[in-house]
């Protein structure tokens, strides 16, 4: 009851309408994904022509409807093979690309218009087709932690378009004689053009959710991650270290926090230059978190400031972990004009009292801090040395006597 025609014709219209809806929505998309999306758009949009040219058979032109058609589609596949390549940052090179695009030309010139050969041209190109259907389909399968649900989607999609395809090689290379038309009604056709147009049709869907869900990573990551360092920022570590100092009261467990700050940072601005200090927060920020345990938390507060979470820690432990990072910013090997610049970091230590929640942590490890700066830097205190009474002042660093901390 099908008729194969307006199975192709319908294709067609669906490929026209679906390329207008995605270039209508293209500019909306950021730049970095733009190059995949075009390629993607292109390749729905050439889709329109070839299926309609098919559908004309034995009413257009031979040469339109075999060699324009085949040439169109396989140009239409090479783009929507090259848009998921993009994206995922393996593109084709010209030869892979323009191949299959080539030897589809030339397939449809010899067995579909010069010398005609139902078996052969369909046997051929189907072939053409599934090389580049296993192309994309490899590219999005492949394991990666970028991976979403969507490039699963898009790649079974391009691998039913390789399945199809490969059964209709089998089918019509075993069959007795040759197919007598590409718009002939046989239950193979039916299918073969069915599945090819819904398969089309969701992996435009799965490319577009693909599309979305690499946005949604960014700003989920713009979000938590502080752009400079790549370490949590001010929001993710206020949350984390939330949840951190709740577990530690209901477990009745001990809890640190550091606060650490670098020393006499804006010199190394006006030194250096401003793209140097970020260079070096980079720095601090990766030796701290080398340094630190699994379970422990760092972030950046903001400017030259990072905070230390240490679940489980007693004082003792929580200093001699303070030590270490401030040791280990010791020990980076910054040089710039031939001149190591030195990097040091002066941390305050706070421990976990009842009802203590992050704020009053930070209040008190910043009391700390600023007791290490009076003591001349490149130190750490901790409530110990705020109770033995004030750390001993020999000069006055001209330090706000309390500074103002946003609470988070
Ligand atoms: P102290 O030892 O007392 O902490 O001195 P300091 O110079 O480190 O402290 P101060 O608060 O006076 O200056 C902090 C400097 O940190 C000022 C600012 O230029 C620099 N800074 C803050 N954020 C950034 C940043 O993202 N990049 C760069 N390059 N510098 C930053
Ligand atoms: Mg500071
Ligand atoms: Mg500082």
């Amino acid at each position: 009851m099908f008729d194969v025609r307006t199975e192709i014709a319908i294709a067609a219209v669906l490929s026209a309408v679906t390329g207008a809806s995605l270039l209508y929505v293209l500019r909306d998309y950021p730049v970095q994904l733009a190059p995949s999306i075009r390629r993607w758009t292109a390749g729905v949009l050439l889709q329109a022509p070839a299926w309609s040219l098919y559908s004309l058979q034995n009413i257009a032109p031979l040469w339109l409807t075999t060699v324009g058609a085949g040439t169109l589609l396989a140009w239409a596949m090479a783009n929507h093979c090259q848009g998921v390549r993009l994206f995922v940052g393996r593109p084709l090179g010209p030869l892979r690309f323009w191949g299959p695009v080539a030897v589809a030309a030339l397939v449809e010139l010899v067995f579909g218009f010069l010398a005609p050969d139902g078996r052969l041209n369909v046997v051929l190109f189907s072939s053409i087709f599934v090389v580049q259907a296993i192309w994309a389909s490899v590219a999005l399968f492949r394991p990666s932690p970028l991976r979403d649900r969507s490039h699963l989607l898009t790649g079974a999609m391009f691998t039913t378009l390789a399945v199809v395809m490969t059964m209709r090689i089998v089918y019509e290379a075993l069959r007795h004689g040759s197919l007598p038309s590409l718009v002939a009604d046989s239950p193979m056709q039916v299918l073969v053009f069915a599945l090819s147009a819904a398969a089309s049709s969701a992996a435009s869907l799965g490319f577009v959710l693909m599309c979305n869900d690499r946005l949604n990573r960014e700003l989920e990551w713009y979000a938590t991650i502080d752009a400079l360092t790549g370490i949590n920022n001010r929001r993710t570590l206020g949350e984390q270290a939330a949840f951190a100092i709740a577990a530690a009261h209901r477990l009745r467990r001990p809890l640190c926090l550091l606060l650490v700050d670098a020393d006499h940072f804006k010199r190394v601005n006006d030194v250096y230059g401003h793209a140097a200090g970020d260079e070096a927060l980079q720095m601090i920020a990766a030796a701290l978190q080398s340094t630190l345990r699994g379970g422990d938390l760092l972030g950046r507060l903001g400017g030259e400031e990072f905070v230390v979470v240490l679940p489980d820690a007693e004082e003792t432990a929580g200093r001699a972990t303070a030590e270490r990072l401030r040791l280990a910013v010791e020990n980076i090997e910054f040089a710039l004009q031939h001149r190591r610049i030195e990097l040091r970091v002066s941390i305050g230590l706070a421990v976990i009292d009842d009802n203590d929640d992050f704020n009053e942590l930070l209040r008190r490890a910043d009391q700390a801090m600023y007791a290490a700066k009076r003591a001349g830097r490149n130190r750490v205190c901790g409530p110990s040395d705020l109770t033995q009474g004030p750390v001993v002042v020999t000069a006055n660093f001209g330090e706000p006597a309390d500074r103002e901390r946003r609470p988070l």
